[in-house]
């Protein structure tokens, strides 16, 4: 499969990295210390302003670091320019350049660099064959579909031989449909190339998808690490939790909990069985196929909380179909009850008010909200 020679995957480490674009302002990327695993998939997920985009260009060479180091497979490449260090940066397909034709889309940084043409168009056309190009090379972009304006774009990346690619968003141009396609060739790429990629998303389902290890940001620090799985499983923060989705978040005696939408318990408020659960109010009902979602407000919380959200089976939806308006009590089982840390909330964020304990029931442990 690897006919063209693949430098050997780098791990990439970053050690009390921080970035301040002007002094006395807050860091935008706050002393992380993070691992890559060499020849993994890795994402950095987190809401607009995180410093996901600031942490990978500062990896590219491209942004100054305030203090901290990263190296590339052991060496130091803090201080070394960007075209030294063994990474390269995969832009969006529109930043192909129109007028050229995809083999000299992908050779342009070769003959920056004073490579024959010959030898240039070789190395190109032996790429674009590799993410199967070969036969659209004289094409422009412009006479290019988006999924293979992408895959130029990734041949034009791979040309200089990364040991680590880098990507910021790049699906983010591409209509819904492309952009899942997309993802799932930028997934068989790199397993087939064997490299290291670092990818920036504020998607959670595309780092999901993608992901072998997710890293979730917020205010310029790392919030968590782990497996989507693991992120999914077991948030380490309110934050987590909350960006990832699918979790309702609940105040208890021992501090906040995540419980998964989809493992939440629902049962009609006249049901004997059930009275001890929490009071609510289903407030939407939305049919997703498969699933369908219902939005409930907890009768005893206090206006701007967070509504809580119940994920049913579609069988047992139908089984038992619950109404827009209908008075409900919600459970769940105690291991499915996940604690949360504090996170890393800076200092002076408001932190939401705990549930309005008065109107609250405490007869089930599961249960056990603040009172
Ligand atoms: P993300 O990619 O997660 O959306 P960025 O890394 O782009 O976040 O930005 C992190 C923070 O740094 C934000 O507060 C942003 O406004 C700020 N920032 C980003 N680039 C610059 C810059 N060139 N100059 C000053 N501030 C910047
Ligand atoms: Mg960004």
């Amino acid at each position: 499969m690897n006919a063209v020679a693949t430098p050997e995957p780098a791990a990439v480490e970053i050690v009390a990295l921080t970035k301040r674009y002007a002094p006395g302002t807050p860091a935008a990327v706050d002393r992380i210390d993070l691992r890559i695993a060499s020849g993994s998939y890795c994402c950095l997920l987190g809401p607009s302003g995180c410093g996901k985009s600031t942490t990978l260009r500062m990896i590219a060479g491209h942004e100054s670091v305030t203090s901290g180091d990263i190296l590339l497979d052991n060496r130091n490449i803090t201080n070394l320019p960007a075209a030294a260090r063994g990474t390269a940066m995969m832009f969006q397909s529109f930043a192909l350049f129109p007028h050229l034709s995809a083999t000299d889309n992908v050779a342009f940084s070769l003959k920056m660099k004073g490579v024959g043409k010959a030898e240039r168009h070789r190395r190109a056309n032996d790429l674009l064959a590799r993410v199967a190009m070969g036969h659209l090379a004289a094409r422009k972009p412009g006479e290019l579909s988006g999924g293979q304006q992408q895959r130029v774009a990734l041949a034009r990346a791979l040309i200089t031989e990364p040991r680590v690619l880098l990507l910021d968003e790049p699906l983010s141009a591409l209509d819904p449909f492309l952009r899942i396609q997309m993802r799932a060739e930028l997934r068989r790429w790199q397993k087939e190339l064997g490299l290291t990629f670092v990818h920036v998303t504020h998607s959670q389902e595309e780092a999901m998808a993608l992901a072998d290890t997710m890293v979730v940001m917020n205010h310029g620090v790392i919030e968590q690490v782990g497996s989507p799985h693991a992120v999914y499983n077991h948030p380490a923060s309110e934050f987590v939790a909350r960006f990832m989705g699918g979790h309702n978040v609940f105040d208890t005696p021992a501090g906040p909990i995540a419980v998964r939408n989809d493992h939440m318990r629902i049962a009609a408020a006249t049901d004997a069985a059930t009275a001890a659960g929490l009071p609510a109010t289903v407030t939407d009902v939305e049919y997703q196929g498969t699933y369908v979602l219902l939005g409930l407000a907890l009768d005893a919380v206090a206006p701007g909380r967070q509504n809580v959200s119940v994920l049913l089976g579609e069988a047992a939806f139908l089984s038992r179909p619950y109404a827009q308006g209908e008075a409900v009590r919600l459970s769940w089982a105690e291991a499915d009850a996940r604690v949360l840390g504090p996170g890393a909330r800076p200092p002076g964020e408001r932190v939401p008010a705990p549930v309005d304990a008065n109107a609250l029931r405490d007869d089930t442990a599961a249960l056990a909200l603040t009172l």
